[in-house]
């Protein structure tokens, strides 16, 4: 039986896109297909693990060009698809990732097609080359096979197939070429060995391809100057396969970790860093971790899930292990491999597990490691870092008081006065002149706002160097520091500044005594005003506003904003 049905409008207007509106970075199409194709096998491999009667020994991944029908064909022998699994997975239900592909790509002027993995709807770039896309899959839940064909974008057929053994067969019908694109570069043998040794190269399973070789030939052959080799040709991996989290750390280069990332977490640009760790004894399990430059964008939706891909002795488990990273590091992208973990693990009994317990622990460790490291050791890295991600950094100490409080704090920067540029804490400790006790911060959108405080001109008449806090969470976190170093921090916002001396002191309140009359006036007359005091923080200008108690006017501000 065959059945016709439409694509919901969102992936009509993704299709729309595909096909009529993307000029460049057409070829991570194969990327995508191959990328879908290792998860499939992923997922046939761990049902085997509980069902031996689909176990396979030969997983492996085919791409095949036909130079004659144009087209090319991308074979697994992965989970194939349910015919409920195509229809939800290829066909009506609209995508949840669809809506947000194209706001961000209708956002920027030229569209980022790179990042389409990131959204959950790779398979549609298979359009950006064909007019014509056909899925022939088995699927190993239930033993039926099916053929899914879609020509473009009003809608799809879905009716029985003839496939034999489990798997799936995806055909590209490629696109006539044009003055300005060639598509049938694509059958090109060198083009799709380049193609998948750029974008594939550490998929886990073997990527095949149809490769010429020259027939065997005599020495005797060969010296005739007629001599015409013959070929012939043969089926080659071409991607090296070896996952290079086992590798030994010093054995990796930085370059082939960004390119293991790039493909891995289809992010078009090099992390900002990547951690390897190599661990063994009681306890033995390799990671990677990266820092991605800029967020991913569902990194601010509720649909983002944090968490680090995890293996065990090499076997896929799950895609985003929460457990693994707290929340504070969510932007942490990367995977763990354990020896030590069953590989029956669940879900349910991750939560629970020791080992993963321990494992969280020590990749928290070290990331903080790396930070530290760079903010002492490259310091324009950490920046660019700390411009994304320090905020997170800042949630991380404010709620996880107690726990990471020393390794978190020094990773702060926050805005200097007198420097106008980043600092930490203990670089501006190291910078107080003699007879400073105490930290001077101020809540101020920049340099020039904050010092038009009334409050600054005492301070700087002394020589202090005040911390700007321009981000809402700042006050949040230093409120729950309270010092560094023993030294307590001080807004000049609502403290007193107690920068006077004995004698100034006493003069002061001879002062208060003598005003009293007048200052119980002006307080009648100002009615929502708790107190009116002489105050010495102020030089120049004849008198401020002042908050009292714990919260600043700012902190009154986001408090708000965050209850409406
Ligand atoms: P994503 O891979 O992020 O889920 P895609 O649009 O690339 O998004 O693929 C959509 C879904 O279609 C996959 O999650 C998977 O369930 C299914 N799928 C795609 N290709 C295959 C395949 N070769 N074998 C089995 N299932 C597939
Ligand atoms: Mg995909």
């Amino acid at each position: 039986m065959k059945t016709t049905k439409k694509f919901k409008t969102e992936t009509k207007r993704l299709l729309d896109m595909m096909i009529n509106s993307i000029y460049t970075h057409k070829e991570i199409f194969l990327r995508e297909l191959i990328s879908n194709a290792s998860d499939a096998i992923d997922k046939r491999h761990y049902l085997s693990l509980t069902d031996t009667n689909i176990a396979s020994s030969d997983y492996q991944i085919v791409v095949e060009a036909d130079e004659e029908k144009k087209t090319i064909t991308i074979s697994d022998n992965g989970v194939g698809m349910t015919v409920e699994e195509l229809e939800n997975n290829l066909g009506t239900i609209a995508k949840s990732g669809s809506k947000e592909f194209l706001e961000a790509v209708e956002k920027e002027n030229t569209p980022e097609v790179d990042i389409i993995g990131q959204f959950g709807v790779g398979f549609y770039s298979a359009f950006m080359v064909a007019n014509k896309v056909t899925v022939l899959t088995k699927s190993v839940k239930d033993n039926t096979s099916h053929l899914f064909t879609s020509e473009g974008i009003e809608s799809y057929t879905i009716e029985d197939g003839d496939k034999e053994d489990y798997g799936t067969i995806i055909t590209l019908y490629l696109k006539d070429d044009t003055e300005d694109e060639k598509f049938t570069d694509y059958l090109e043998e060198y083009k799709i060995k380049e193609l998948i040794k750029k974008y594939s190269d550490y998929v886990r399973y073997p990527i095949k391809t149809w490769v010429t070789k020259l027939d065997p030939s005599t020495e005797e052959e060969r010296k005739d100057p007629n001599f015409k080799p013959k070929t012939h040709k043969e089926l080659e991996t071409i991607n090296s396969m070896l996952p290079i989290w086992k590798k030994n750390k010093s054995e990796v280069t930085d370059d082939e970790l960004n390119n293991f990332y790039k493909a891995k977490f289809m992010d078009w640009q090099d992390p900002i860093t990547s951690i390897h760790v190599n661990v063994e004894g009681m306890l033995t399990y390799n990671a990677l971790l990266f820092i991605p430059k800029k967020p991913f964008y569902d990194m601010y939706t509720d649909k983002n899930d944090k968490g680090l891909q995890l293996y065990t002795k090499g076997v896929f488990i799950l895609d985003k292990c929460k457990d693994l990273i707290p929340d504070y590091l969510r932007f942490v992208k990367g995977l763990v491999d354990s020896a030590d973990l069953p590989l029956n693990i669940s879900r349910e009994t991750l939560q629970e597990d020791r080992a993963i317990k321990k494992i969280a622990a020590n990749v928290e460790k070290k990331i903080l490691a790396e930070l530290s490291r760079m903010v002492k050791n490259d310091r324009e890295k950490y920046e660019e870092f700390y411009k994304d991600w320090g905020r997170h950094l800042k949630f991380g100490l404010y709620e996880n008081y107690g726990e990471r409080k020393d390794s978190l704090k020094d990773l702060i920067l926050l805005r200097s006065f007198n420097e106008d540029k980043l600092v930490t804490f203990s670089e501006y400790v190291e910078k107080m002149p003699e007879g400073q006790k105490e930290i001077y911060y101020a809540i101020g959108a920049d340099k020039e706002s904050v010092s038009k405080l009334p409050q600054m001109d005492l301070v700087k008449s002394k020589g202090y160097d005040v911390f700007i806090l321009s981000e809402d969470i700042d006050e949040f976190m230093i409120t729950v520091l309270k010092s560094y170093n023993e030294k307590p921090f001080k807004s000049i916002n609502k403290d007193e500044l107690d920068l006077i001396d004995e004698e100034e002191k006493k003069k002061l309140d001879e002062l208060k005594e003598e005003k009293k009359e007048f200052l119980g006036s002006v307080k009648e007359s100002l009615p929502s005003v708790k107190e009116v005091i002489i105050s010495k923080k102020l030089v120049d200008a004849p008198c401020c506003v002042s908050a009292s108690g714990e919260l600043s006017f700012e902190m009154e501000r986001v408090l708000k904003a965050q209850n409406q």
